[in-house]
């Protein structure tokens, strides 16, 4: 079961909700070049929908001076069932001598599509709603193995209450396991001190205890430590997986004894997509729409 995603085994509610209402996902990756974007979303979906890049390509100097918004989209199907997936990269985010204003463009671009939503509930037919709202945002934070950089903290505090942030640790195969956990915690606790607001999954009452200890685990290994990988080495006893080859053994990406990447993909894919979209409705959106139509007037 190798690289598979998993959201033709969403429960059956949840699924024909989803398949009715066009089962349409847009998440977007945010993080300073180099920290392995592409790759995670490649490995996410396990699909290419990047183009393979070459590692050895310098920065050119006629890099873009502003932070560049590029949408892909693709179609996966699994077991007869379609999802229409968006990815929103952000190249350029904190490339800049001056990172001050790189959070704006993101932010810029999160509220455009929620005007366009606005604009066509605001139509007499509202049949055909397209919705291309973020529904996730997964910010990669350098794995330095100390604090949040200010630039993390600028982009977090500014967008929070515009999208689902999730944050991850990128490239944690370059630090142990007890600088992951060390890393962990203070990156909490500076979340905290900021009074960022990070995705929180909600609890149901009706929730049977599978789904609740389910949720649990998920939620305790925020921010998660992914790795990424779109190629397969050869780890123990001959088995071909997706991961990283070091002198002293292979990290697997589909391991979760060896990174988050598994409980990352679970949230995202199967137990929480429902749930990102409706916090994007039912919150972020319409929390935007009452501030933009008070400034208005109306
Ligand atoms: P982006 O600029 O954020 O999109 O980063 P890329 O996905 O292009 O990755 C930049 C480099 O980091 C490439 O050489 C990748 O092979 C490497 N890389 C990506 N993910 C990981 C990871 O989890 N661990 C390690 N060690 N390297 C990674
Ligand atoms: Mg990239």
């Amino acid at each position: 079961l190798q690289g598979y995603v998993g959201f033709a085994n969403l429960p059956n509610q949840v699924h024909r909700k989803s398949v009715k209402k066009g089962f349409h996902f847009t998440t977007m990756v945010v993080g300073e070049s180099g920290l392995g974007k592409s790759t995670l979303v490649n490995t996410l979906f396990n699909t290419t929908l990047y183009p393979a890049k070459n590692d050895t390509v310098e920065l050119s100097p006629e890099v873009p001076k502003t932070v560049e918004i590029q949408a892909i989209t693709a179609d996966i199907e699994e077991n007869g069932v379609k999802l229409r997936l968006t990815v929103v990269d952000t190249p350029g985010f904190g490339d800049f001598v001056n990172n001050e204003e790189s959070w704006k463009p993101i932010l810029d671009n999160i509220e455009a599509r929620f005007d366009a939503y606005l604009e066509q509930e605001n139509r007499v037919n509202r049949h055909k709603m397209v919705d291309n709202r973020i529904h996730a945002c997964i910010y990669f934070i350098q794995p330095t193995g100390h604090a949040l950089k200010p630039l993390d903290i600028e982009f977090m505090r500014r967008l929070h209450t515009r999208v689902n942030l999730i944050p991850v640790i990128a490239k944690s195969d370059t630090l142990t396991e007890e600088e992951i956990r060390v890393f962990k915690e203070r990156i909490l606790a500076d979340i905290t001190h900021h009074n960022i607001h990070i995705y929180q999954a909600p609890q149901y009452e009706y929730d049977d205890s599978e789904t609740i200890s389910e949720n649990r685990e998920i939620m305790a290994k925020i921010p998660f430590a992914i790795v990424g990988s779109d190629k397969e080495v050869e780890a123990e006893g001959g088995r071909r997986v997706r991961g990283r080859k070091y002198p002293w053994g292979v990290i697997e990406v589909d391991n979760e004894e060896h990174c988050d990447f598994v409980k990352l993909r679970q949230m995202l894919i199967r137990t929480h997509m429902e749930e990102l979209k409706e916090y994007t409705n039912d919150v972020l959106y319409e929390n935007y729409r009452t501030e933009k139509l008070m400034a208005m007037g109306i």
